[in-house]
Protein backbone atom coordinates (compact mmCIF):
# COMPACT_ATOMS: atom_id res chain seq x y z
CA UNK A 1 0.00 0.00 0.00
CA UNK A 2 1.64 3.13 -0.59
CA UNK A 3 0.10 7.03 1.08
CA UNK A 4 0.77 10.14 -1.10
CA UNK A 5 1.11 13.02 1.67
CA UNK A 6 -0.51 16.17 0.42
CA UNK A 7 2.07 18.88 -0.06
CA UNK A 8 3.18 21.05 2.53
CA UNK A 9 2.45 18.12 5.67
CA UNK A 10 4.91 18.78 8.22
CA UNK A 11 7.84 16.28 9.50
CA UNK A 12 6.20 16.13 13.04
CA UNK A 13 2.63 15.23 11.21
CA UNK A 14 4.26 12.63 8.96
CA UNK A 15 6.28 11.00 11.77
CA UNK A 16 2.98 10.78 13.87
CA UNK A 17 1.36 9.34 10.99
CA UNK A 18 4.55 6.83 10.09
CA UNK A 19 4.40 6.16 13.72
CA UNK A 20 0.70 4.93 13.42
CA UNK A 21 0.78 2.63 10.86
CA UNK A 22 3.99 0.96 12.53
CA UNK A 23 2.04 -0.24 15.81
CA UNK A 24 -0.17 -1.63 13.24
CA UNK A 25 3.08 -3.99 12.02
CA UNK A 26 4.40 -2.34 8.77
CA UNK A 27 7.31 -1.19 7.86
CA UNK A 28 7.59 2.29 6.15
CA UNK A 29 9.57 3.26 3.59
CA UNK A 30 9.62 7.10 2.92
CA UNK A 31 10.40 9.01 -0.71
CA UNK A 32 10.38 12.07 0.06
CA UNK A 33 10.39 13.62 -3.44
CA UNK A 34 10.77 17.43 -4.83
CA UNK A 35 6.96 18.02 -4.83
CA UNK A 36 4.99 15.12 -3.07
CA UNK A 37 6.25 12.72 0.15
CA UNK A 38 5.06 9.00 -0.58
CA UNK A 39 4.99 7.09 2.40
CA UNK A 40 5.52 2.87 1.27
CA UNK A 41 3.67 0.31 3.70
CA UNK A 42 5.58 -2.82 3.07
CA UNK A 43 4.67 -6.09 5.05
CA UNK A 44 1.11 -7.11 5.77
CA UNK A 45 -1.64 -4.53 5.23
CA UNK A 46 -4.50 -6.20 5.21
CA UNK A 47 -5.53 -4.56 8.89
CA UNK A 48 -4.35 -1.17 8.06
CA UNK A 49 -7.77 0.47 6.93
CA UNK A 50 -7.30 2.23 3.49
CA UNK A 51 -10.38 4.27 3.85
CA UNK A 52 -9.45 5.58 7.46
CA UNK A 53 -6.21 6.42 5.98
CA UNK A 54 -7.67 8.43 3.11
CA UNK A 55 -9.87 10.35 4.96
CA UNK A 56 -7.03 11.76 6.97
CA UNK A 57 -6.50 15.27 6.65
CA UNK A 58 -2.55 15.09 5.39
CA UNK A 59 -3.45 12.33 2.99
CA UNK A 60 -3.81 13.13 -0.87
CA UNK A 61 -4.43 9.40 -2.02
CA UNK A 62 -3.82 5.87 -1.04
CA UNK A 63 -3.59 2.82 -3.01
CA UNK A 64 -2.49 -1.30 -2.75
CA UNK A 65 0.29 -2.00 -4.81
CA UNK A 66 -0.88 -5.31 -6.34
CA UNK A 67 2.82 -5.49 -7.44
CA UNK A 68 4.98 -8.15 -5.43
CA UNK A 69 8.14 -6.09 -5.46
CA UNK A 70 7.76 -3.10 -3.23
CA UNK A 71 10.56 -0.77 -2.78
CA UNK A 72 11.63 -1.42 -6.30
CA UNK A 73 8.31 -0.49 -7.34
CA UNK A 74 8.09 3.24 -9.26
CA UNK A 75 4.79 3.64 -7.13
CA UNK A 76 6.96 3.40 -3.84
CA UNK A 77 9.30 5.54 -5.66
CA UNK A 78 7.73 8.17 -8.39
CA UNK A 79 11.18 10.05 -9.32
CA UNK A 80 14.61 7.76 -10.93
CA UNK A 81 17.04 6.30 -8.03
CA UNK A 82 20.63 7.91 -9.07
CA UNK A 83 23.10 5.34 -8.29
CA UNK A 84 26.42 6.85 -7.68
CA UNK A 85 29.27 3.97 -7.64
CA UNK A 86 32.79 5.18 -7.24
CA UNK A 87 31.69 8.83 -7.84
CA UNK A 88 30.27 8.15 -11.06
CA UNK A 89 26.06 8.51 -11.20
CA UNK A 90 23.57 6.65 -13.10
CA UNK A 91 19.83 7.13 -13.60
CA UNK A 92 17.85 10.51 -13.17
CA UNK A 93 19.27 12.04 -16.34
CA UNK A 94 22.75 10.78 -15.23
CA UNK A 95 23.98 8.77 -18.23
CA UNK A 96 27.65 6.41 -17.93
CA UNK A 97 29.45 4.07 -19.91
CA UNK A 98 31.44 0.86 -18.20
CA UNK A 99 34.25 -0.56 -21.02
CA UNK A 100 36.80 -2.94 -20.38
CA UNK A 101 37.92 -6.55 -21.58
CA UNK A 102 35.49 -9.70 -20.22
CA UNK A 103 38.23 -10.94 -18.36
CA UNK A 104 41.69 -9.45 -16.58
CA UNK A 105 44.00 -11.28 -18.04
CA UNK A 106 47.48 -9.64 -17.54
CA UNK A 107 48.62 -6.16 -16.04
CA UNK A 108 49.83 -4.99 -19.07
CA UNK A 109 46.61 -5.90 -20.77
CA UNK A 110 43.90 -4.02 -17.89
CA UNK A 111 46.33 -1.21 -17.65
CA UNK A 112 46.31 -0.67 -21.11
CA UNK A 113 42.38 -0.97 -22.02
CA UNK A 114 41.57 1.24 -18.88
CA UNK A 115 43.97 3.72 -20.31
CA UNK A 116 42.35 3.65 -23.69
CA UNK A 117 38.81 4.05 -22.82
CA UNK A 118 39.20 6.19 -20.66
CA UNK A 119 40.64 8.41 -22.97
CA UNK A 120 37.23 7.49 -25.05
CA UNK A 121 34.97 8.26 -22.20
CA UNK A 122 34.27 5.42 -20.32
CA UNK A 123 33.56 6.19 -17.05
CA UNK A 124 34.42 2.81 -15.14
CA UNK A 125 36.56 0.20 -16.05
CA UNK A 126 35.19 -3.56 -16.26
CA UNK A 127 36.92 -6.75 -16.07
CA UNK A 128 36.20 -10.13 -15.19
CA UNK A 129 38.62 -11.56 -11.93
CA UNK A 130 36.15 -14.78 -11.06
CA UNK A 131 34.10 -16.00 -14.41
CA UNK A 132 31.00 -17.82 -14.63
CA UNK A 133 32.30 -20.23 -17.63
CA UNK A 134 29.67 -23.20 -19.01
CA UNK A 135 32.65 -25.32 -18.85
CA UNK A 136 34.97 -25.98 -16.25
CA UNK A 137 38.12 -26.44 -18.46
CA UNK A 138 37.96 -22.68 -19.57
CA UNK A 139 39.39 -20.19 -17.96
CA UNK A 140 38.22 -19.27 -14.75
CA UNK A 141 39.37 -15.65 -14.04
CA UNK A 142 42.20 -14.76 -11.85
CA UNK A 143 40.38 -14.37 -8.51
CA UNK A 144 41.94 -12.63 -5.83
CA UNK A 145 44.91 -11.76 -8.49
CA UNK A 146 42.42 -10.37 -10.83
CA UNK A 147 40.74 -7.71 -8.50
CA UNK A 148 44.90 -6.36 -7.39
CA UNK A 149 45.36 -6.17 -10.88
CA UNK A 150 41.72 -4.00 -11.38
CA UNK A 151 42.83 -1.65 -8.47
CA UNK A 152 46.19 -1.21 -10.10
CA UNK A 153 44.81 -0.20 -13.29
CA UNK A 154 42.12 1.70 -11.29
CA UNK A 155 45.39 3.40 -9.53
CA UNK A 156 47.15 4.23 -12.86
CA UNK A 157 43.89 5.69 -14.31
CA UNK A 158 41.41 6.62 -11.74
CA UNK A 159 38.94 5.06 -13.60
CA UNK A 160 36.43 3.38 -10.87
CA UNK A 161 36.02 -0.42 -11.30
CA UNK A 162 33.07 -2.96 -11.87
CA UNK A 163 33.36 -6.37 -11.28
CA UNK A 164 31.64 -9.89 -10.86
CA UNK A 165 30.73 -11.26 -7.58
CA UNK A 166 30.17 -15.67 -7.64
CA UNK A 167 29.66 -16.37 -4.15
CA UNK A 168 29.11 -14.53 -1.02
CA UNK A 169 32.01 -16.16 1.04
CA UNK A 170 34.11 -13.85 -1.54
CA UNK A 171 33.29 -9.94 -0.34
CA UNK A 172 36.27 -9.04 1.52
CA UNK A 173 38.18 -9.48 -1.38
CA UNK A 174 35.64 -6.49 -2.97
CA UNK A 175 35.60 -4.17 -0.46
CA UNK A 176 37.82 -2.00 -2.63
CA UNK A 177 35.30 -2.59 -5.44
CA UNK A 178 33.27 0.40 -6.97
CA UNK A 179 29.97 -1.74 -8.42
CA UNK A 180 30.07 -5.17 -7.84
CA UNK A 181 28.65 -6.82 -10.70
CA UNK A 182 25.88 -10.06 -10.01
CA UNK A 183 26.02 -12.30 -13.49
CA UNK A 184 23.07 -13.02 -15.50
CA UNK A 185 23.84 -16.71 -14.13
CA UNK A 186 23.55 -15.94 -10.65
CA UNK A 187 20.43 -13.23 -10.76
CA UNK A 188 18.74 -15.85 -8.93
CA UNK A 189 21.36 -16.65 -6.51
CA UNK A 190 18.69 -15.83 -3.63
CA UNK A 191 21.35 -16.33 -0.58
CA UNK A 192 24.30 -14.37 -2.45
CA UNK A 193 21.45 -11.69 -3.04
CA UNK A 194 20.61 -11.16 0.55
CA UNK A 195 24.52 -11.28 1.12
CA UNK A 196 24.65 -7.84 -0.66
CA UNK A 197 21.09 -6.66 0.84
CA UNK A 198 23.41 -6.32 3.50
CA UNK A 199 26.56 -4.25 2.05
CA UNK A 200 25.97 -0.79 1.24
CA UNK A 201 28.12 -1.54 -2.03
CA UNK A 202 26.37 -0.34 -5.10
CA UNK A 203 25.09 -3.63 -7.25
CA UNK A 204 24.94 -4.36 -10.87
CA UNK A 205 22.55 -6.38 -11.18
CA UNK A 206 21.90 -8.63 -14.92
CA UNK A 207 19.32 -9.85 -16.28
CA UNK A 208 19.01 -13.77 -15.93
CA UNK A 209 19.05 -15.91 -19.20
CA UNK A 210 15.33 -16.58 -19.26
CA UNK A 211 14.08 -14.37 -16.59
CA UNK A 212 11.04 -12.08 -16.30
CA UNK A 213 10.76 -8.68 -15.73
CA UNK A 214 8.95 -9.28 -12.55
CA UNK A 215 11.50 -12.00 -11.63
CA UNK A 216 14.54 -9.53 -11.93
CA UNK A 217 12.62 -6.68 -10.60
CA UNK A 218 11.99 -9.27 -7.84
CA UNK A 219 16.05 -10.43 -7.27
CA UNK A 220 16.48 -6.46 -7.15
CA UNK A 221 14.12 -6.79 -4.18
CA UNK A 222 16.11 -9.36 -2.60
CA UNK A 223 18.64 -6.60 -2.38
CA UNK A 224 16.75 -4.18 -1.57
CA UNK A 225 14.74 -5.41 0.89
CA UNK A 226 18.58 -6.26 3.05
CA UNK A 227 18.71 -2.35 3.22
CA UNK A 228 20.89 -1.68 0.23
CA UNK A 229 18.91 0.50 -2.14
CA UNK A 230 22.10 0.78 -4.92
CA UNK A 231 20.87 -1.11 -7.22
CA UNK A 232 21.48 -0.98 -11.08
CA UNK A 233 19.81 -2.89 -13.30
CA UNK A 234 21.31 -4.48 -16.33
CA UNK A 235 19.41 -5.55 -19.54
CA UNK A 236 22.07 -8.05 -21.23
CA UNK A 237 19.72 -10.21 -23.39
CA UNK A 238 17.65 -12.74 -23.01
CA UNK A 239 17.74 -16.62 -24.45
CA UNK A 240 15.60 -17.28 -27.63
CA UNK A 241 15.44 -20.43 -30.44
CA UNK A 242 17.36 -18.65 -32.87
CA UNK A 243 21.04 -18.73 -32.82
CA UNK A 244 21.89 -16.04 -34.79
CA UNK A 245 22.82 -13.90 -31.53
CA UNK A 246 24.45 -15.01 -28.55
CA UNK A 247 21.12 -13.69 -26.78
CA UNK A 248 18.51 -11.74 -27.97
CA UNK A 249 18.90 -7.88 -26.94
CA UNK A 250 15.39 -7.48 -25.47
CA UNK A 251 15.76 -2.90 -26.08
CA UNK A 252 11.99 -2.70 -24.85
CA UNK A 253 12.38 -3.55 -21.55
CA UNK A 254 14.56 -0.42 -20.99
CA UNK A 255 11.27 1.76 -21.20
CA UNK A 256 9.00 -0.83 -19.35
CA UNK A 257 11.36 -1.19 -16.75
CA UNK A 258 11.48 2.41 -16.48
CA UNK A 259 7.70 2.47 -16.37
CA UNK A 260 7.70 -0.49 -13.35
CA UNK A 261 10.27 0.79 -11.65
CA UNK A 262 13.13 3.79 -10.45
CA UNK A 263 16.11 1.81 -10.37
CA UNK A 264 18.51 3.10 -13.10
CA UNK A 265 19.02 0.58 -16.02
CA UNK A 266 22.15 -0.47 -18.34
CA UNK A 267 22.61 -1.89 -21.26
CA UNK A 268 24.83 -4.61 -22.38
CA UNK A 269 25.04 -4.69 -26.37
CA UNK A 270 28.26 -7.17 -26.50
CA UNK A 271 26.63 -10.35 -23.80
CA UNK A 272 23.81 -9.59 -25.70
CA UNK A 273 24.43 -10.09 -29.13
CA UNK A 274 28.04 -11.89 -29.12
CA UNK A 275 28.82 -10.14 -32.25
CA UNK A 276 31.68 -7.71 -32.11
CA UNK A 277 29.72 -5.43 -35.07
CA UNK A 278 26.57 -5.57 -33.52
CA UNK A 279 27.78 -3.54 -30.42
CA UNK A 280 27.64 -0.34 -32.24
CA UNK A 281 24.16 -0.30 -33.39
CA UNK A 282 22.50 -2.03 -30.58
CA UNK A 283 24.57 0.28 -28.54
CA UNK A 284 22.80 3.41 -30.23
CA UNK A 285 19.75 1.85 -30.05
CA UNK A 286 20.13 1.39 -26.13
CA UNK A 287 20.41 5.06 -25.70
CA UNK A 288 17.61 6.07 -27.75
CA UNK A 289 15.70 3.66 -25.90
CA UNK A 290 16.38 5.73 -22.75
CA UNK A 291 19.58 3.51 -21.50
CA UNK A 292 21.02 5.29 -18.42
CA UNK A 293 24.56 3.55 -19.35
CA UNK A 294 26.20 0.91 -21.47
CA UNK A 295 28.37 -1.62 -20.65
CA UNK A 296 30.87 -2.79 -23.41
CA UNK A 297 33.47 -5.44 -23.33
CA UNK A 298 36.59 -3.89 -24.89
CA UNK A 299 40.00 -5.93 -25.61
CA UNK A 300 43.66 -4.82 -27.07
CA UNK A 301 43.78 -7.61 -28.85
CA UNK A 302 40.43 -9.39 -29.29
CA UNK A 303 41.30 -12.05 -31.78
CA UNK A 304 43.39 -13.85 -28.65
CA UNK A 305 40.85 -12.90 -26.03
CA UNK A 306 40.84 -15.20 -22.70
CA UNK A 307 36.96 -15.10 -22.88
CA UNK A 308 34.68 -13.74 -24.95
CA UNK A 309 36.58 -12.11 -28.15
CA UNK A 310 33.95 -12.63 -30.74
CA UNK A 311 31.74 -9.73 -29.02
CA UNK A 312 34.92 -7.82 -27.60
CA UNK A 313 35.73 -4.45 -29.35
CA UNK A 314 39.10 -2.95 -30.20
CA UNK A 315 40.24 0.13 -28.47
CA UNK A 316 39.56 2.25 -31.63
CA UNK A 317 36.09 0.51 -32.40
CA UNK A 318 34.78 1.54 -28.70
CA UNK A 319 36.05 4.88 -29.45
CA UNK A 320 33.90 5.31 -32.48
CA UNK A 321 31.42 3.53 -30.81
CA UNK A 322 31.28 6.39 -27.75
CA UNK A 323 31.71 9.14 -29.83
CA UNK A 324 28.86 8.13 -31.70
CA UNK A 325 26.68 7.58 -28.50
CA UNK A 326 27.58 11.02 -27.70
CA UNK A 327 25.57 12.08 -30.43
CA UNK A 328 22.79 10.45 -30.05
CA UNK A 329 22.36 11.79 -26.46
CA UNK A 330 22.85 15.62 -27.60
CA UNK A 331 20.71 14.73 -29.98
CA UNK A 332 17.80 13.80 -27.80
CA UNK A 333 18.77 16.33 -25.49
C1 LIG B 1 30.22 -10.71 -18.02
O1 LIG B 1 29.81 -9.57 -17.78
O2 LIG B 1 31.38 -10.97 -18.38
C2 LIG B 1 29.24 -11.81 -17.92
C3 LIG B 1 29.63 -13.06 -17.65
O3 LIG B 1 28.00 -11.41 -18.18
P1 LIG B 1 26.58 -12.19 -18.08
O4 LIG B 1 26.42 -12.56 -16.64
O5 LIG B 1 25.60 -11.16 -18.54
O6 LIG B 1 26.66 -13.37 -19.00
MN1 LIG C 1 32.04 -11.61 -21.06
Amino acid sequence: MIAVLKPGVSGEQSAKLIEWFEEQGVKVHVSNGEFQTVLGLIGDTSRIDAELVESLDIIESVKRISEPYKKANRKFHPEDTIVEAGGVKFGGGNFAIIAGPCSVETPEQITYVAQRVKESGAAMLRGGAFKPRTSPYDFQGLHEKGIELLLEAKRQTGLPIVTEIMNAEHLPLFEEVDLIQVGARNMQNFELLKALGKTNKPILLKRGLANTLKEFLMSAEYIMAGGNENVILCERGIRSFDPATRNVLDLASVPLLHEMTHLPIVVDPSHATGIARLVEPMSLAAVAGGADGLIIEVHNDPQHAWSDGAQSLTPDQFDVVSKKVRKIQAALA
